[in-house]
C-alpha cells in the first residue's frame, strides 16, 4: 500500500484489510467522486482517485453542475462550453482510470441545496453503492485564509454528506427508489478536500504528473496557461518537498 501517508490513528495495512471486508462479495471496493463543476474533482483528490483505480478499485465521478459560467472566452457559446467541459471530463477520467463519468446537469454558479438536489446524489450512492466517497468540505466557508469555499462547493459538499448520512442509508428516505430497483446503501468513508481539518494525508509523489496531466484534459480552463504545470507542481508541495493531497476523512461508525 505505496504512497498512503498514514492517519493519526489508521495504518495503510490495517485500511487494505478494512477495504477488503467492506467491499461486497464478488464486487470491487468503489469510489464516488461528487463535485461541483467539471476539473474540482480532479484538484481535489485525482492523485489518490488514480492510486485506487491502480489497486483495482471502480472510481466514477458524479459532477453536479454543467460548468456553464467557466471560460473569459467572449466568442464562447454557453452550449458550446457545456458540451466541451463535459468531454473534458471524460478525457480527465480515462487519464485517471476511473470507469466513467456522470453529470447532473445543474446550472453553474445557481446551485441550491434543495431535496430534489439531494436525492439526485442518493440516487447515484444508491446506485453506484460506493465504499468510499471524495467531495468538498462545505463545513466553512473561508479556507485556510486563503479562499473563499465556493457556493457551488458548499451546496455540493452538504448535499453529498446528508447523501451519506442518513438519507441513502435508510429505505424509507425517498422509498420509490426501491420500486425501481435502487436499495439503500451504507458508505464506509468520506474523504473531504479542501478542508481547513486534514486529518489524512496522501502522498502524491509518483502520481502529481497523471494529477497534471488529468488537469490538463481541461483544455478550455487552462489551455492558455505555459506555467499550470509548473504552478500546479507548487501547490500541491507540501513543506517538507513532499506531494500531499490532504484530506478530512471520517470512517462510518453507523
Ligand atoms: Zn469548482
Amino acid at each position: 500500500m505505496s504512497g498512503v501517508v498514514a492517519g493519526a490513528t489508521v495504518s495503510g495495512k490495517d485500511r487494505c484489510e478494512r477495504f477488503s471486508r467492506w467491499s461486497e462479495p464478488n464486487r470491487m471496493p468503489t469510489a464516488l467522486v461528487i463535485a461541483a463543476h467539471p476539473d474540482d474533482g480532479e484538484f481535489g483528490c485525482a492523485g489518490y482517485a488514480a492510486q485506487l483505480a491502480n489497486r483495482g478499485w471502480d472510481v466514477y465521478f458524479l459532477v453536479v453542475t454543467n460548468g456553464a459560467k467557466g471560460t473569459e472566452d467572449r466568442s464562447m457559446t454557453r452550449e458550446r462550453l457545456i458540451a466541451l467541459r463535459r468531454e473534458e471530463q471524460r478525457e480527465a477520467c480515462r487519464r485517471l482510470g476511473a470507469k466513467e463519468a456522470f453529470f447532473l446537469e445543474r446550472e453553474d454558479g445557481e446551485l441550491v441545496y434543495d431535496r430534489s438536489l439531494l436525492e439526485e446524489v442518493v440516487r447515484y450512492i444508491r446506485r453506484l453503492r460506493p465504499d468510499t466517497v471524495l467531495t468538498h468540505d462545505p463545513t466553512d466557508i473561508i479556507i485556510r485564509d486563503s479562499f473563499i469555499n465556493h457556493p457551488d462547493h458548499r451546496a455540493t459538499g452538504t448535499a453529498a454528506l446528508d447523501a451519506v448520512y442518513p438519507t441513502a442509508r435508510d429505505h424509507l428516505n425517498f422509498p420509490h427508489h426501491v420500486e425501481e430497483g435502487l436499495e439503500p446503501h451504507k458508505v464506509r468513508e468520506v474523504l473531504l478536500w479542501n478542508t481547513n481539518h486534514p486529518n489524512f494525508d496522501v502522498d502524491i509523489g509518483e502520481l502529481v504528473d497523471l494529477k497534471i496531466h488529468a488537469l490538463s484534459a481541461h483544455v478550455s480552463q487552462f489551455g492558455k496557461q505555459d506555467d499550470f504545470a509548473a504552478f500546479s507542481r507548487e501547490r500541491w508541495k507540501n513543506e517538507d518537498g513532499r506531494y500531499l493531497e490532504r484530506f478530512r476523512r471520517i470512517e462510518m461508525g453507523f
